[in-house]
Formats: structure tokens, C-alpha cells, sequence
């Protein structure tokens, strides 16, 4: 069976890796799709498509899952009525997702593909929202993500380039 599991992974946390890690024990193959993938440079979406990639594939081989998953980046259209084949063109094959987004689970339900609901692990910590908020306030956020995203994101001055596009003309 093949899995997928859709995220912006902005960044890729603890929360994701959590979910994966159960997945993997559910399924042989996971499919982790990429959402909004063309958006970067904004405080919401802070890292582009790739730099995403580069995230997952350096966790996933932290965790030795690399080689039981695919990852593709797919770009928003705005037309929500025919996203599941918009996406489905885009990316591997899959059997069923792994979902708790509501839209999400909706339309991929509306499609007649089976979903499934993963348990939510420590959301108060494990979420982007919270990272990206850390990060704005120069707080501790590394310990949130892998070793792996944590040193990229130093890497290419994420941290930095999210204060700076956060910011208004007048600040
Ligand atoms: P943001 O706050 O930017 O939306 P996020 O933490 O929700 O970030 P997404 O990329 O939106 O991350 O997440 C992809 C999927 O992972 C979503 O379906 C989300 O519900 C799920 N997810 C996020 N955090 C956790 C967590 N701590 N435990 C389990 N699932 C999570
Ligand atoms: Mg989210």
C-alpha cells in the first residue's frame, strides 16, 4: 500500500516526522506532497519549494525512511472543485491519504479516495505556525525541527530572510 501525506512544511518539523514515522508502520510507501510550492519569500511561506525537499530528504534519511518515500512539490491552482486531479496528475500513485485538514479531507473524500485521520502529536509545540513565531522573536526553535532542517535553515540565513520579509515599508 502507498500512503500520502500533503504539507506546505514550512518548515518540516517534529510534528511531521512524528506522523511519517506512524504512517511507515501502517504502509510500505508514503508519497509526501509539497503544497504551495511556488510561494516562498513570505512570512506564511518563508522557504521555496526546493529548500523544502532538501529538508524532507536529509530528515527522511535520519529516520531511514528515504528509501519508502517519494516527495513532489505541487503548485496551488485555485480551483478547489478539480485540486485531486490536479494533484494526482502531478505525483505518484497513491492508495490513500493521511489527513486532518478539512478541505483536504473533503475533497480527497468527494473523489472517493479512502482517508485516514493520523493522531496530532504535541500541537502546542510541533507546529509552523509557533516555529515561524520563534524564529521572528529570536527564540529557541531548533529543538523543534531535525538536526538536519535546523542546520540548512542556518545554512541559508532562513532565520534572517523570515525577519526581513516579515517586516512592513515603515519598520
Ligand atoms: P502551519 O502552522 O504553517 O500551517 P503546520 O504545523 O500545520 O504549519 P503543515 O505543513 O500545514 O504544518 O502540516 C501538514 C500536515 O501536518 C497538516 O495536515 C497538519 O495537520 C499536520 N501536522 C502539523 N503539525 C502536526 C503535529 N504536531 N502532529 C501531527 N500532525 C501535524
Ligand atoms: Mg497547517
Amino acid at each position: 500500500m502507498r500512503a500520502l501525506y500533503i504539507g506546505r512544511f514550512q518548515p518540516y518539523h517534529l510534528g511531521h516526522q512524528a506522523v511519517l514515522e506512524k504512517i511507515a508502520g501502517e504502509v510500505e510507501e508514503i508519497v509526501i506532497v509539497i503544497g504551495s510550492a511556488q510561494d516562498s519569500h513570505t512570512p506564511e511561506n518563508p522557504f521555496t519549494g526546493g529548500e523544502r525537499m532538501e529538508m524532507i530528504y536529509e530528515s527522511l534519511s535520519e529516520c531511514h525512511l528515504r528509501d519508502r518515500c517519494y516527495v513532489a512539490p505541487l503548485q496551488d491552482i485555485q480551483r478547489n472543485s478539480i485540486w485531486v486531479s490536479h494533484l494526482q496528475s502531478m505525483v505518484p500513485r497513491f492508495d490513500m491519504v493521511y489527513s486532518n485538514n478539512p478541505l483536504v479531507v473533503r475533497l480527497f473524500s468527494e473523489a472517493g479516495v479512502p482517508v485516514r485521520k493520523p493522531p496530532m502529536f504535541q500541537r502546542e509545540l510541533y507546529s509552523g505556525t509557533a516555529i515561524r513565531r520563534l524564529m521572528r522573536e529570536h527564540k529557541d526553535w531548533e529543538g523543534l525541527v531535525p538536526d538536519a532542517v535546523a542546520a540548512f535553515i542556518k545554512e541559508w540565513g532562513g532565520v534572517e530572510r523570515l525577519i526581513s520579509v516579515a517586516k512592513s515599508d515603515g519598520a
